[in-house]
């Protein structure tokens, strides 16, 4: 008899390949070929590892500072307190409208839609937001689409998180449906490291959903390194822009990930190739463990001058530090 193959991640659905992904730090290193008292593995974390094998299939084995690895191996480094790193560094708390709506900036309202990912970033800014008492979660929709149609400036929605595309596209479709009758909606917006991480979760009812909306669709991903669009990364950026989306790219100025000027570049030029423009470039934002990461400002700048010289403008990301209380997320100019 001819032995069945254990089915490769590529041939699960997106929700199998979730189950399937890595939980135990250990067993990823192991993987890795990593010892894991050389990397500093703190293997009980409070935000524990979290990240798909199509995520980790990127990595290269036998590589400490791998800069897809250093994104989400929890480190025994991130217990030291750093003063100016806090649980709340962007305000976001005292910015809550309730419902699971975020409304920190004119025009545009963010909806907590879960505090789910499918992979643990360790800079995280909501690594430690209340997610369990702010969710928009199903009973809280009615008095969402009562606050959204009080605020009729509000002319896009933005579906956050956590990361909304680990909802259902069944659950995600009854929450628009909540909201097509309020006309002053003109966009939807989905900020989700999935398409890249996860590309399986943009499945053929994804695409439909999201053609079938009477807005205009922006899906913001979130890739920190040119290694993260691989080839499956890259064709599901293609399917969403087949269903009319416009996608964009943002990414997080991380030290020992993407801090020197020739990794900014090719993140930015291979993320143009996968399919996305360039968004913001966010300095970190200072929650407490993440202080390693931490690029500061007069280098940051100077990164970007670089990029000025060797790229097309459209090429170039916005460098911005968001400051709890501003009215938009700053310029660093
Ligand atoms: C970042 C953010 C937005 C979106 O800001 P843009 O500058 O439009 O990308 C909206 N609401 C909240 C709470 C945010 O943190
Ligand atoms: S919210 Fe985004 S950055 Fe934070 S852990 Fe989830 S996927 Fe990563």
């Amino acid at each position: 008899m001819i032995p069945v193959p254990e089915p490769s991640s590529s041939t699960l659905n997106w929700q199998q390949q979730l189950r399937d992904g890595w939980r135990d730090g250990h067993a990823l290193l192991a993987h890795l070929g990593l010892d894991a008292g050389a990397v500093g593995l703190d293997p009980d974390s409070p935000f524990p590892l979290r990240v798909p094998r199509a995520f980790s299939d990127r990595m290269r084995p036998g590589d400490p500072d791998d800069p897809l690895l250093r994104q989400v191996l929890p480190l025994t480094r991130e217990r030291i307190d750093v003063a100016g790193f806090s649980a709340d560094p962007v305000g976001d708390t005292a910015s809550r409208a309730g419902h699971g709506l975020l409304h920190k900036y004119t025009g545009r309202v963010l909806v907590i839609t879960t505090g789910a990912c499918a992979i643990h970033c360790r800079y995280c800014f909501r690594r430690e937001f209340p997610y369990s008492e702010a969710q928009a979660v199903p009973s809280e929709w009615d008095a969402l689409a009562d606050y959204l149609r009080a605020h009729r400036e509000v002319s896009e929605l933005i579906l956050s998180g956590g990361d909304p595309l680990m909802l259902t596209t069944d659950r995600l479709r009854r929450l628009t449906d909540r909201l097509l009758d309020l006309g002053h909606i003109r966009r939807l917006r989905i900020h989700s490291r999935m398409p890249v991480t996860l590309p399986a979760r943009v499945d053929a009812g994804l695409t439909d959903w999201l053609a079938g909306l009477p807005w205009d669709c922006v899906v913001v991903v979130h890739a920190n390194h040119a290694q993260e669009f691989d080839g499956a990364a890259a064709a599901a950026l293609g399917r969403l822009r087949d269903a009319g989306a416009w996608v964009l790219n943002q990414a997080v100025l991380l030290a020992g990930v993407n801090d020197d000027a020739e990794r900014l570049q090719a993140l930015m030029e291979t993320g143009f190739e996968a399919g996305a423009l360039p968004y913001y470039l966010h300095l970190l934002d200072r929650v407490a463990g993440s202080a390693h990461f931490d690029v500061d400002e007069p280098r940051a700048r100077g990164l970007v001058d670089a990029l000025r010289v060797v790229l097309p403008g459209y090429l170039v990301p916005r460098l911005v530090r968001e400051r709890a209380g501003a009215p938009y997320k700053l310029p660093v100019l």
